[in-house]
Protein backbone atom coordinates (compact mmCIF):
# COMPACT_ATOMS: atom_id res chain seq x y z
CA UNK A 1 0.00 0.00 0.00
CA UNK A 2 1.03 3.98 -0.46
CA UNK A 3 2.21 5.51 2.69
CA UNK A 4 1.72 8.76 4.32
CA UNK A 5 4.65 10.57 5.82
CA UNK A 6 4.03 13.21 8.53
CA UNK A 7 7.07 16.07 8.77
CA UNK A 8 7.28 16.65 12.34
CA UNK A 9 9.30 19.46 12.49
CA UNK A 10 6.42 21.64 9.44
CA UNK A 11 3.60 20.66 12.70
CA UNK A 12 5.74 21.68 15.46
CA UNK A 13 6.69 24.88 13.01
CA UNK A 14 3.14 25.71 11.73
CA UNK A 15 1.90 25.44 15.78
CA UNK A 16 5.04 27.87 16.97
CA UNK A 17 3.21 30.49 14.65
CA UNK A 18 -0.08 30.81 15.60
CA UNK A 19 0.44 30.21 19.29
CA UNK A 20 2.53 33.68 18.36
CA UNK A 21 -0.57 34.88 17.12
CA UNK A 22 -2.76 33.86 19.79
CA UNK A 23 0.34 34.01 22.95
CA UNK A 24 -0.53 30.83 24.45
CA UNK A 25 -0.85 27.02 23.10
CA UNK A 26 -3.53 26.67 25.77
CA UNK A 27 -5.99 28.78 23.60
CA UNK A 28 -5.06 27.00 20.47
CA UNK A 29 -8.05 23.90 20.01
CA UNK A 30 -6.36 21.71 17.34
CA UNK A 31 -9.01 20.60 14.80
CA UNK A 32 -8.46 16.84 14.59
CA UNK A 33 -12.16 15.71 12.46
CA UNK A 34 -11.93 13.26 9.93
CA UNK A 35 -8.88 11.70 11.44
CA UNK A 36 -7.08 14.87 11.31
CA UNK A 37 -7.39 15.86 8.11
CA UNK A 38 -6.60 12.31 6.83
CA UNK A 39 -3.21 13.18 8.58
CA UNK A 40 -3.80 10.49 11.43
CA UNK A 41 -5.73 11.22 14.31
CA UNK A 42 -3.97 9.13 17.15
CA UNK A 43 -0.59 10.23 15.89
CA UNK A 44 -1.47 13.72 15.18
CA UNK A 45 -2.67 14.09 18.95
CA UNK A 46 0.29 12.77 20.08
CA UNK A 47 1.90 15.37 18.43
CA UNK A 48 -0.21 18.28 19.51
CA UNK A 49 0.40 16.88 22.98
CA UNK A 50 3.81 16.71 22.62
CA UNK A 51 4.58 20.57 21.07
CA UNK A 52 2.01 21.54 24.64
CA UNK A 53 -1.23 21.98 22.85
CA UNK A 54 -4.11 20.74 25.87
CA UNK A 55 -7.52 21.39 23.52
CA UNK A 56 -8.63 19.55 20.67
CA UNK A 57 -11.59 19.76 18.41
CA UNK A 58 -13.39 16.83 16.44
CA UNK A 59 -16.18 15.61 14.99
CA UNK A 60 -17.80 12.77 17.05
CA UNK A 61 -18.01 11.25 20.81
CA UNK A 62 -16.06 8.06 18.87
CA UNK A 63 -12.80 10.44 17.99
CA UNK A 64 -12.93 11.92 21.28
CA UNK A 65 -12.33 8.99 22.98
CA UNK A 66 -9.34 8.03 21.06
CA UNK A 67 -7.55 11.51 21.59
CA UNK A 68 -9.23 11.79 25.53
CA UNK A 69 -5.35 10.67 26.87
CA UNK A 70 -3.75 13.58 25.30
CA UNK A 71 -5.74 16.77 25.96
CA UNK A 72 -7.38 18.50 28.91
CA UNK A 73 -10.50 19.23 27.19
CA UNK A 74 -12.08 18.46 23.97
CA UNK A 75 -14.58 20.15 21.70
CA UNK A 76 -17.23 18.14 19.82
CA UNK A 77 -18.63 19.46 16.75
CA UNK A 78 -21.51 17.20 15.59
CA UNK A 79 -22.67 14.60 18.24
CA UNK A 80 -25.63 14.21 21.16
CA UNK A 81 -24.25 15.77 24.14
CA UNK A 82 -23.14 13.21 27.43
CA UNK A 83 -22.19 13.93 30.73
CA UNK A 84 -18.49 13.47 30.33
CA UNK A 85 -16.18 15.87 32.73
CA UNK A 86 -13.45 16.93 29.82
CA UNK A 87 -15.91 16.90 26.77
CA UNK A 88 -17.86 19.51 25.70
CA UNK A 89 -20.42 19.86 22.65
CA UNK A 90 -21.65 21.95 19.70
CA UNK A 91 -25.11 22.22 20.21
CA UNK A 92 -26.78 22.74 16.31
CA UNK A 93 -30.26 23.34 17.06
CA UNK A 94 -33.25 23.15 19.41
CA UNK A 95 -33.51 19.67 19.21
CA UNK A 96 -30.11 19.38 19.84
CA UNK A 97 -30.58 20.83 23.13
CA UNK A 98 -33.39 18.62 23.85
CA UNK A 99 -31.58 15.41 23.01
CA UNK A 100 -28.43 16.53 25.46
CA UNK A 101 -28.19 14.59 28.80
CA UNK A 102 -28.61 16.14 32.12
CA UNK A 103 -24.93 17.90 33.53
CA UNK A 104 -23.40 17.97 30.02
CA UNK A 105 -21.18 20.71 29.05
CA UNK A 106 -22.36 22.19 25.90
CA UNK A 107 -21.42 25.17 23.61
CA UNK A 108 -24.89 27.06 21.77
CA UNK A 109 -23.32 26.99 17.67
CA UNK A 110 -25.32 30.76 16.63
CA UNK A 111 -25.69 31.14 12.66
CA UNK A 112 -25.02 34.12 12.34
CA UNK A 113 -24.96 33.96 8.42
CA UNK A 114 -23.55 30.74 7.29
CA UNK A 115 -26.88 29.22 7.89
CA UNK A 116 -25.74 25.71 7.81
CA UNK A 117 -25.76 24.61 11.57
CA UNK A 118 -26.45 26.98 14.45
CA UNK A 119 -29.83 28.53 16.41
CA UNK A 120 -31.07 32.05 15.16
CA UNK A 121 -30.38 34.94 16.48
CA UNK A 122 -34.04 35.22 17.23
CA UNK A 123 -34.16 31.82 18.97
CA UNK A 124 -30.86 32.72 21.34
CA UNK A 125 -33.31 33.99 24.44
CA UNK A 126 -35.15 30.16 23.81
CA UNK A 127 -32.21 28.24 23.30
CA UNK A 128 -30.59 29.62 26.50
CA UNK A 129 -33.87 29.10 28.57
CA UNK A 130 -34.28 25.46 27.48
CA UNK A 131 -30.39 24.96 28.58
CA UNK A 132 -31.28 25.64 31.77
CA UNK A 133 -34.27 23.66 32.02
CA UNK A 134 -32.41 20.46 30.84
CA UNK A 135 -29.83 21.33 33.50
CA UNK A 136 -26.84 21.70 31.12
CA UNK A 137 -24.00 23.65 31.51
CA UNK A 138 -23.04 26.31 29.46
CA UNK A 139 -19.45 26.53 28.99
CA UNK A 140 -19.27 28.64 25.31
CA UNK A 141 -21.35 30.33 22.95
CA UNK A 142 -19.58 29.82 19.27
CA UNK A 143 -19.87 30.71 15.34
CA UNK A 144 -18.80 29.61 12.54
CA UNK A 145 -17.61 32.03 9.76
CA UNK A 146 -18.63 31.47 6.05
CA UNK A 147 -15.98 33.77 4.21
CA UNK A 148 -13.27 34.08 6.46
CA UNK A 149 -11.30 32.89 3.20
CA UNK A 150 -12.70 35.08 0.60
CA UNK A 151 -11.83 38.36 -0.46
CA UNK A 152 -14.49 40.63 0.73
CA UNK A 153 -15.71 42.19 4.36
CA UNK A 154 -18.10 39.77 4.70
CA UNK A 155 -16.14 38.08 7.82
CA UNK A 156 -16.47 41.45 9.30
CA UNK A 157 -20.27 41.94 9.27
CA UNK A 158 -20.44 38.35 10.92
CA UNK A 159 -17.69 39.82 13.73
CA UNK A 160 -19.94 42.27 14.10
CA UNK A 161 -23.21 40.12 14.29
CA UNK A 162 -21.32 37.60 16.92
CA UNK A 163 -20.43 41.01 18.82
CA UNK A 164 -24.30 41.69 19.47
CA UNK A 165 -24.83 38.20 20.42
CA UNK A 166 -22.38 37.79 22.85
CA UNK A 167 -23.88 41.27 24.36
CA UNK A 168 -27.26 39.82 24.47
CA UNK A 169 -26.02 37.04 26.08
CA UNK A 170 -24.09 39.03 28.69
CA UNK A 171 -27.71 40.64 28.98
CA UNK A 172 -29.92 37.38 29.79
CA UNK A 173 -27.14 36.03 31.52
CA UNK A 174 -26.40 38.57 34.32
CA UNK A 175 -29.37 37.53 36.35
CA UNK A 176 -27.72 34.22 36.41
CA UNK A 177 -27.15 32.81 39.74
CA UNK A 178 -24.61 30.25 38.56
CA UNK A 179 -21.28 31.71 37.63
CA UNK A 180 -19.96 29.10 34.88
CA UNK A 181 -17.60 31.13 32.71
CA UNK A 182 -18.61 31.26 29.05
CA UNK A 183 -16.32 31.32 26.62
CA UNK A 184 -17.01 33.00 22.41
CA UNK A 185 -15.64 31.23 19.94
CA UNK A 186 -15.59 31.92 15.90
CA UNK A 187 -11.85 31.62 14.24
CA UNK A 188 -10.85 29.04 12.48
CA UNK A 189 -7.52 29.10 10.49
CA UNK A 190 -8.30 31.63 7.93
CA UNK A 191 -10.04 34.11 10.39
CA UNK A 192 -7.02 33.43 12.64
CA UNK A 193 -4.39 34.67 9.70
CA UNK A 194 -6.83 37.66 8.81
CA UNK A 195 -7.33 38.80 12.09
CA UNK A 196 -5.74 39.16 15.61
CA UNK A 197 -5.80 36.67 17.58
CA UNK A 198 -4.87 38.56 21.07
CA UNK A 199 -8.24 39.07 22.69
CA UNK A 200 -9.37 35.37 21.57
CA UNK A 201 -10.04 33.05 24.26
CA UNK A 202 -10.49 29.74 21.78
CA UNK A 203 -9.51 29.53 18.52
CA UNK A 204 -10.12 26.34 16.24
CA UNK A 205 -7.39 25.59 14.16
CA UNK A 206 -7.73 23.15 11.07
CA UNK A 207 -5.75 23.22 7.77
CA UNK A 208 -3.36 26.22 9.09
CA UNK A 209 -1.87 23.52 11.56
CA UNK A 210 -1.00 21.50 8.58
CA UNK A 211 0.43 24.12 6.50
CA UNK A 212 -2.14 25.57 4.28
CA UNK A 213 -3.75 28.85 3.88
CA UNK A 214 -6.60 28.77 1.18
CA UNK A 215 -6.05 32.73 1.35
CA UNK A 216 -5.88 34.75 -1.60
CA UNK A 217 -2.28 35.72 -2.20
CA UNK A 218 -3.45 39.26 -0.83
CA UNK A 219 -3.35 38.20 2.82
CA UNK A 220 0.32 38.76 4.78
CA UNK A 221 0.35 34.80 5.73
CA UNK A 222 2.12 33.45 8.11
CA UNK A 223 4.70 31.21 6.68
CA UNK A 224 2.74 28.00 7.06
CA UNK A 225 5.04 24.50 5.60
CA UNK A 226 2.77 21.20 4.40
CA UNK A 227 3.08 18.44 7.07
CA UNK A 228 1.66 15.49 4.89
CA UNK A 229 3.01 13.67 1.95
CA UNK A 230 1.97 10.65 -0.10
CA UNK A 231 4.27 7.85 -1.43
CA UNK A 232 3.65 4.70 -3.70
CA UNK A 233 6.02 1.81 -3.59
CA UNK A 234 6.94 0.03 -6.81
CA UNK A 235 5.23 -3.28 -7.70
CA UNK A 236 6.82 -4.04 -10.92
CA UNK A 237 8.66 -2.66 -14.22
CA UNK A 238 8.04 -3.46 -17.85
CA UNK A 239 9.14 -2.42 -21.25
CA UNK A 240 6.54 -0.82 -23.52
CA UNK A 241 7.41 -0.69 -27.12
CA UNK A 242 5.83 2.83 -29.33
CA UNK A 243 2.38 2.49 -29.80
CA UNK A 244 1.35 0.28 -26.72
CA UNK A 245 -1.24 1.06 -24.47
CA UNK A 246 -1.80 1.04 -20.72
CA UNK A 247 -3.89 0.80 -18.09
CA UNK A 248 -7.62 0.16 -18.30
CA UNK A 249 -9.27 1.38 -21.90
CA UNK A 250 -5.59 1.46 -22.69
CA UNK A 251 -5.82 5.27 -22.49
CA UNK A 252 -2.66 6.21 -22.54
CA UNK A 253 -0.39 5.22 -25.90
CA UNK A 254 3.22 4.81 -25.27
CA UNK A 255 4.68 8.07 -27.89
CA UNK A 256 8.10 5.96 -27.97
CA UNK A 257 9.54 2.83 -26.43
CA UNK A 258 9.79 3.74 -22.62
CA UNK A 259 10.15 1.92 -18.97
CA UNK A 260 7.05 2.09 -17.10
CA UNK A 261 6.39 0.73 -13.29
CA UNK A 262 3.16 0.26 -11.30
CA UNK A 263 2.92 2.18 -8.25
CA UNK A 264 0.80 0.62 -5.26
CA UNK A 265 -1.99 3.53 -5.26
CA UNK A 266 -5.49 3.85 -6.49
CA UNK A 267 -9.10 5.19 -5.99
CA UNK A 268 -9.40 2.59 -3.62
CA UNK A 269 -7.04 4.26 -0.91
CA UNK A 270 -9.02 7.90 -1.72
CA UNK A 271 -6.82 9.16 -4.34
CA UNK A 272 -8.99 11.04 -6.99
CA UNK A 273 -9.52 9.00 -10.44
CA UNK A 274 -9.86 12.30 -12.54
CA UNK A 275 -6.63 11.75 -14.57
CA UNK A 276 -8.55 11.08 -17.55
CA UNK A 277 -10.07 14.80 -17.14
CA UNK A 278 -6.95 16.51 -16.81
CA UNK A 279 -3.20 14.22 -16.05
CA UNK A 280 -1.75 14.69 -12.76
CA UNK A 281 2.05 15.23 -12.14
CA UNK A 282 3.93 14.05 -9.06
CA UNK A 283 5.78 16.24 -6.79
CA UNK A 284 8.74 15.01 -9.21
CA UNK A 285 7.01 16.25 -12.41
CA UNK A 286 6.15 12.50 -13.64
CA UNK A 287 2.83 12.44 -15.10
CA UNK A 288 0.41 9.66 -14.34
CA UNK A 289 -0.05 7.43 -17.40
CA UNK A 290 -3.31 6.87 -18.50
CA UNK A 291 -6.52 5.89 -15.93
CA UNK A 292 -6.21 5.62 -12.44
CA UNK A 293 -7.19 1.90 -11.36
CA UNK A 294 -8.60 0.80 -7.60
CA UNK A 295 -5.25 0.17 -6.36
CA UNK A 296 -2.50 0.95 -9.00
CA UNK A 297 -1.04 3.74 -10.98
CA UNK A 298 1.15 3.56 -13.95
CA UNK A 299 4.25 5.94 -14.14
CA UNK A 300 7.56 6.45 -16.12
CA UNK A 301 10.20 5.08 -13.78
CA UNK A 302 12.15 2.67 -12.14
CA UNK A 303 12.30 4.52 -8.59
CA UNK A 304 11.17 2.14 -5.45
CA UNK A 305 9.04 5.15 -3.90
CA UNK A 306 7.59 7.66 -5.86
CA UNK A 307 6.51 11.29 -3.62
CA UNK A 308 3.03 11.53 -5.42
CA UNK A 309 2.30 14.90 -3.67
CA UNK A 310 3.96 16.94 -0.80
CA UNK A 311 1.86 20.08 -1.08
CA UNK A 312 -1.85 19.20 -1.06
CA UNK A 313 -2.73 23.14 -2.25
CA UNK A 314 -1.15 22.14 -5.20
CA UNK A 315 -2.29 18.25 -5.68
CA UNK A 316 -5.60 20.29 -5.51
CA UNK A 317 -5.20 22.93 -8.19
CA UNK A 318 -4.58 19.94 -10.53
CA UNK A 319 -7.37 17.99 -9.47
CA UNK A 320 -10.00 20.70 -9.23
CA UNK A 321 -10.27 20.59 -5.74
CA UNK A 322 -9.20 22.07 -2.73
CA UNK A 323 -6.19 21.22 -0.04
CA UNK A 324 -9.07 19.95 2.52
CA UNK A 325 -10.45 17.39 -0.04
CA UNK A 326 -7.62 16.03 -1.04
CA UNK A 327 -6.29 15.22 2.39
CA UNK A 328 -9.64 13.98 3.93
CA UNK A 329 -10.48 11.38 1.35
CA UNK A 330 -6.80 9.33 1.93
CA UNK A 331 -8.17 6.21 3.19
CA UNK A 332 -7.29 6.18 7.03
CA UNK A 333 -5.54 2.36 6.08
CA UNK A 334 -2.69 4.05 4.73
CA UNK A 335 -0.39 3.42 7.23
CA UNK A 336 1.36 6.75 8.65
CA UNK A 337 4.25 7.57 10.64
C1 LIG B 1 -13.58 22.32 10.57
C2 LIG B 1 -13.94 23.43 11.46
C3 LIG B 1 -12.96 24.36 11.86
C4 LIG B 1 -11.56 24.39 11.32
O1 LIG B 1 -11.53 25.08 10.09
P1 LIG B 1 -10.15 25.35 9.31
O2 LIG B 1 -10.58 26.16 8.14
O3 LIG B 1 -9.65 24.01 8.87
O4 LIG B 1 -9.24 26.01 10.24
C5 LIG B 1 -13.34 25.32 12.79
N1 LIG B 1 -14.61 25.37 13.28
C6 LIG B 1 -15.56 24.50 12.89
C7 LIG B 1 -16.94 24.62 13.45
C8 LIG B 1 -15.27 23.51 11.96
O5 LIG B 1 -16.23 22.67 11.56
Amino acid sequence: MAFIKINRANFFHNLTEFSLKTSSKESIGIVLKDNAYGHGLELMAQLSKEFGLVQAVVRTTKEARIVEPYFQQILILGDRAIAEENFSYALNSLEDIKQADEASLVELKIDTGMHRNGISIDELEKALLLIKEKNLLLVGIMTHNRSADVLSSELFWQQKQFEKVQKQVAMSMSDNTSSQHIRFHSFNSASSLRLSCENQEFIRLGIGAYGYSELPNIYEVLDLKPVLSLWAKKISTRNLKKGERVGYGGAYIAPRDMIVSTYNLGYGDGWMRSNHVNTFITAEGLPILGRVSMDYIILESTQDEICIFDNALEAGQQLGTISYEVMTLLSGDIMRY
